[in-house]
């Protein structure tokens, strides 16, 4: 035919950074690869995202003295997975995982640094650990990355110091519990950036990368130097089948179609469907809206789990996202995440009741969830929910895209942000009536916290309780860290949706990251990792970089299998 063909060992749809791992790991065992992207710029959500990666037993814990193991990590993940994941995906997770990142850091340009006091996400659970297993990336200086660093999705402003400067998930934290000498680390990563005279005469654009961004560019030019092709503008839409072996893929790049033969495999990695309004009403809980996503307009539209469900694929937690609170910044493209400031003492989450309904300080899936059953309790009363601050909050600390106003005063706040993002009032009385709330049921639940404050006892949900809630408390802060009185005017508002970093199901995988069919057996030459799979942590979140670890994990399993059954 004239349609335009051709042809490679493997072909990985989508460019995050599960894609990525799995390009490097499949050119270094020999094979020819090629990875296409249907976007404009090359990283997905990974680009945006905080890099982070759940590891347990990682190297460099333990170079640090850490103690962890297999055994504990798998109690923890059996418990947190509650027997949903089959037994063999969980031990290929944690055998895996530690030789996956080993394998790139010796390998490619990629390096992580391990974020010691990072606590995993239910301290509750046998085989938690209170820090050791997230990795944080290192920063990546992306000169060497000439102009293919501006194909590169842009890192959010949310992510980054002043919505430019880069610094790592370790600095960000020391900064926001206020850690002793906060105040100069600012400082210093704020000079770095304008003394950068030769950068910042070219752009506003940090060429210093970190968090996702960094994980993301330093993939992407370990691809460079094996030159692994990527192609923009190339949108996946259909496999090819051929005597029940996927042969191939469609695409259309830049307007035309194409087939893309793969002689080996397919791998999609090509992110979940949250960017898709219709299948988050068909899957997804009521209400659903794309617009509380966190991630990349657009992007993730679930092609690969429409094509895959053509082909007889089997599904798994469809009804499920990396659940995250988020906020509507105005003017910007996408919400951003609410994942830390709510646990910081002074701010507390409201229903339209003016009721508490939630742990502030609980993992951000937990919350997302419990705006969801405290909206069908209360008849429809948390989506939105409303975080409420006080004066002397707003002066010390960020929330959502505010700077603490010590560093960005109100009066140095874009001027449409007042009555659209967030309202403030005298009294916490007027504060309710503008945003139309309960000012009785308020005033109470202020009442309370304000007794809690006192005492350090959250008698309701416990808060400031265990290590993880801590670890976004204030040390200065007592008796309890993540608990200080609403009391002092002005008060703020600010409404919070029931957003997400990604939707949680997909197409079910084996150990191998192999699609399964209806009958358990493997779809012959199919592979799916990152959110486009159904995730090897079920519907829970275990700790930072659950999401991505698994991605590059089964990206790297993907490219060994593919490999070794040649
Ligand atoms: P993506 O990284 O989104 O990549 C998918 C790519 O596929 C996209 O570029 C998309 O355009 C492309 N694509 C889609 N459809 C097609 C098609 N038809 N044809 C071709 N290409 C296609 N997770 C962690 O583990 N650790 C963190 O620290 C972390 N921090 C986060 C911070 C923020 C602000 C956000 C929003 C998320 C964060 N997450 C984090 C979540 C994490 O970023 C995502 O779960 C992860 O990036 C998903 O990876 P993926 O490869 O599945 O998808």
């Amino acid at each position: 035919s004239s349609i335009n063909q051709s042809n490679y060992d493997v072909v990985i749809v989508g460019s995050g950074a599960g894609a990525m791992a799995s390009s490097i790991v499949a050119a270094d065992h020999g094979l020819s690869v090629l990875v296409v992207e249907k976007s404009a710029h090359y990283g997905g959500t990974s680009a945006l995202s905080g890099g982070g990666i759940w590891i347990p037993n990682n190297d460099h814990f333990k170079a640090k003295g850490g103690e962890d193991s297999y055994q504990l990590a798998f109690d923890y993940l059996k418990a947190s997975t509650e027997n949903t994941v089959s037994e063999p995906r969980l031990h290929a997770y944690l055998t895996q995982a530690p030789e996956m990142i080993r394998y790139l850091e010796n390998n490619s340009r990629v390096r992580y640094a391990v974020a010691e006091k990072y606590p995993d996400y239910y301290p509750h659970l046998e085989g938690a650990l209170p820090g050791g297993r997230t990795l944080d990336p290192e920063i990546f200086d992306t000169k060497c990355m000439g102009s293919e660093v501006d194909n590169q999705l842009k890192a959010s402003a949310s992510t980054l110091l002043m919505g430019k400067i880069a610094w790592t998930a370790r600095d960000a934290h020391k900064a926001m519990a206020r850690e002793r000498g906060w105040r100069f680390l600012l400082l210093k990563l704020m000079l770095r950036y304008k003394l950068d005279f030769s950068q910042r005469r070219k752009t506003k654009r940090d060429r210093r990368a970190a968090l996702g961004s960094s994980l993301v560019a330093s993939l992407r030019q370990s691809m460079t130097d094996r030159n692994i092709p990527l192609w923009l503008n190339t949108d996946f839409t259909d496999i090819v089948l051929n005597n029940e072996k996927v042969s191939g893929i469609e695409v259309v790049r830049e307007g035309e179609k194409q087939i893309i033969n793969s002689a080996l495999g397919v791998i999609f990695a090509s992110g979940g469907f949250e960017q898709n309004q219709k299948l988050r009403e068909k899957y997804l809980p009521e209400p659903s809206n794309v617009k509380w996503s966190a991630t990349p307009p657009g992007h993730n539209t679930g092609a690969a789990l429409e094509a895959g469900i053509r082909a007889g694929a089997k599904t798994d937690i469809m009804d499920w996202c990396w659940w995250s609170p988020t906020v509507n910044v105005p003017k910007e493209d996408k919400a951003r995440g609410i994942f830390a400031e709510r646990a910081f003492p002074g701010a507390i989450v409201v229903d339209g009741l003016g009721k508490r309904f939630v742990n502030e300080a609980a993992p951000y899936l937990e919350f997302g969830d419990a705006m969801y059953r405290n909206n069908a309790a209360t008849g429809g009363k948390s989506l939105p929910a409303w975080v409420i601050f006080d004066a002397n909050f707003r002066f010390n600390y960020a929330m959502g895209p505010f700077m603490p106003a010590q560093i960005q005063p109100d009066s140095r706040l874009p001027k449409g942000w007042l009555n659209t993002l967030y309202w403030k009032a005298e009294n916490l009385n007027d504060l309710a009536k503008q945003i139309q709330i309960d000012p009785e049921g308020l005033s109470q639940t202020v009442e309370r916290i304000n007794r809690f404050a006192k005492t350090g006892v959250d008698e309701d949900f416990g808060r400031g309780g265990n290590v993880f809630d801590r670890y976004y408390g204030d040390t200065n802060v007592k008796p309890n860290p993540c608990i200080a009185p609403v009391a002092k005017g002005p008060f703020y508002a600010m409404r919070i949706e029931a957003g997400d970093i990604g939707t949680k199901g997909g197409l079910l995988t084996n150990e191998h990251a192999q699609v399964l069919s209806d009958t358990n057996t493997p779809i012959a030459g199919l592979y799916a990792i990152g959110n486009c799979s159904a995730s090897v942590m079920g519907r829970s979140y275990p700790g930072a970089g659950a999401t991505l670890g698994p991605a590059m994990t089964f990206g790297y399993i993907a490219a060994n299998h593919i490999a070794k059954g040649r």
